[in-house]
């Protein structure tokens, strides 16, 4: 019976959950807003399929050659609709046109973020965007299970974690099925989550009908948080708004994600996908601030939707190491900020500004003054290169 002694040692991925046979398991929230498994000791037969399944006790390594390139969809309508450069999109619309399922991660109709399949591209808008938010696996892992089993195409999305969750739980290679991971930041938590949509509900006077994380109105590097009421919007740069700030600075993130151990180089997922954070010293000629993603091409299948989704993009062959010296997430956990357990007692009754502003990390007046001039000075830089271009 698999036992968590540690928080470290769960990254929530449901594997677990997914594969035990009497339905022993529970996925159940902890004081943090975390789905950790809870066993019923009476249903358990101690077939030990849950440890067997869980990618943190099974955490083999990999070897493989990952080929890095900067890319973005030549569709500008996509591209401003997705986080960075619409690649989901094409990969999804690749899987879709042979009838296959997409699973990703979308809101519910209360906002909170679930995993789900799709079968149809007018449906695809829901998975697209990223929920900066814990999603919840749910039996999906199964559902792919039987989609594969009848012989259906399947492309699986989702954190590094949730590929490899779901790798583990299948336990053998499938033909048809493909999957696609992110650079992953770390996953706040649900509970912080609902707390800021009830701060914003009170404060807005209403309840939301579309929430973005990544909106791009002021462009992809400076995105902004957007909240569509039926008369209303609030919208708020990332580095403004207070449930971004809190994400941002690490403080509401899951325990083991500050312990990962799916951040690598070399990855299970046939794709990973993030933002090519740092392109102005990477690659500026791509910068035209509407969003670029780096893709990391992992496997044989990688190369293969790589070759058809390629037409109908801008791209071109980067190094890997670049990309993680500006995006060092994609193979570094982040460090626990000394406040966090403290900011997770108090968001639960308090105010979310005043108690997000109390445990924000503070930021000293002289790094406030050089940040800006940094910008500044990037800013007169890019007209001098555009002008020397021309
Ligand atoms: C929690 C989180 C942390 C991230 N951290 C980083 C980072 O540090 N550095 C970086 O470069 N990129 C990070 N990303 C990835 C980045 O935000 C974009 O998702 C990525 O660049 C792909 O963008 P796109 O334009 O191709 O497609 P989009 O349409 O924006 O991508 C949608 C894809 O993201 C998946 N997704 C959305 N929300 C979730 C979620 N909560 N859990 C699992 N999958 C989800 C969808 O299933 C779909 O596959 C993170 C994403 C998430 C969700």
């Amino acid at each position: 019976m698999i036992e968590i002694k540690s928080k470290k040692e769960c990254c929530g991925c449901h594997a677990c959950f997914n594969i035990c046979p009497t339905k022993a398991i529970k996925m159940v929230e902890d004081e943090n807003g975390f789905k950790i498994p809870k066993i019923d000791t009476e249903l358990c037969i101690n077939c030990e399929l849950c440890k067997k399944v869980c990618p943190i006790i099974n955490n083999d390594k990999i070897e493989n050659q990952p080929i890095t390139y900067a890319i973005y969809n030549k569709n500008d309508e996509i591209r401003k609709n997705s986080s960075s450069g619409g690649m989901f999109f094409l990969i999804a619309k690749y899987i879709l046109d042979l009838n296959g399922v997409v699973f990703g991660a979308k809101f519910n109709k209360d906002f909170d973020v679930e995993h789900g399949y799709i079968e149809k591209e007018s449906d695809l808008n829901q998975f697209m965007g990223s929920k900066y938010v814990q999603s919840t696996m749910g039996d999906s892992y199964k559902k792919v299970k039987e989609f594969l089993d009848n012989g259906r195409y399947v492309l699986f999305t989702g954190t590094p974690c949730q590929i490899e969750g779901l790798k583990k739980y299948l336990q053998k290679d499938y033909e048809k099925l493909y999957t696609q991971d992110i650079i992953c930041h770390g996953v706040p938590s649900p509970m912080v989550w609902r707390q800021y949509l009830k701060y914003r509900e009170e404060k807005d006077k209403d309840k939301p009908i579309k929430i973005n994380f990544r909106n791009k109105d002021n462009g992809w590097s400076d995105f902004q948080t957007y909240f569509k009421y039926s008369d209303r919007e609030y919208k708020e740069k990332h580095n403004k708004d207070l449930f971004m700030k809190a994400f941002l600075s690490n403080l509401c993130l899951r325990e083991s994600c500050y312990d990962c151990k799916f951040k690598k180089k070399n990855r299970l997922s046939d794709i990973t996908i993030g933002d090519l954070w740092g392109i102005d010293n990477i690659i500026p000629r791509m910068n035209d601030d509407k969003g670029v993603s780096v893709v990391i091409i992992n496997s044989e299948k990688g190369k293969k939707i790589f070759e058809i989704i390629k037409e109908k993009c801008i791209y071109e062959k980067i190094n890997l190491d670049d990309v993680i010296k500006y995006n060092p997430n994609m193979i570094k956990s982040c460090l626990i900020p000394q406040s966090r357990n403290e900011f997770l007692e108090n968001i639960k009754d308090g105010d979310f500004s005043v108690i997000t502003n109390k445990y924000l990390p503070k930021v000293s007046v002289l790094i406030k003054v050089k940040g800006k001039i940094k910008k500044v000075l990037k800013k007169v830089m890019k007209k001098v290169l555009i002008r020397n271009d021309e």
